[in-house]
């Protein structure tokens, strides 16, 4: 396999008008492909296992609550609406709420 110089010329040219150099590699680059399993590997595929089961298992029991009904919406005692007890008021109606946090 030879290197056709116009192909070259032109590199160099890009090269130059970029002000870089052209590296050339004469040696052939062999991809080998190898089929064993390394420890690391092992390790990666085992932690990956380790996640799967984590995310799996609260995926799973979020919604086993939520089937069971086990997880309730607060609701604004004035409006009737989901929102939230973190900033003492409700963010539809702005009542004040009996039950946040101080
Ligand atoms: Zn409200």
């Amino acid at each position: 396999m030879d290197d056709a110089p116009d192909q070259d010329e032109h590199g160099s040219e890009i090269a130059k008008s970029l002000g870089t150099r052209v590296l050339r590699c004469r040696r052939p680059v062999r991809i080998v492909q190898d089929d064993r399993v390394d420890s690391e590997t092992l390790i990666r595929d085992g932690l990956e296992l380790l996640f799967v089961i984590a995310v799996g298992g609260m995926l799973f029991s979020a919604i086993r609550r939520l089937r069971r009904g086990e997880i309730q919406v607060y609701r604004c005692p004035e409006c009737e609406r989901p929102t939230t007890r973190a900033n003492g008021i409700c963010k539809h109606c702005s009542a004040p709420l009996p039950d946040a946090p101080a």
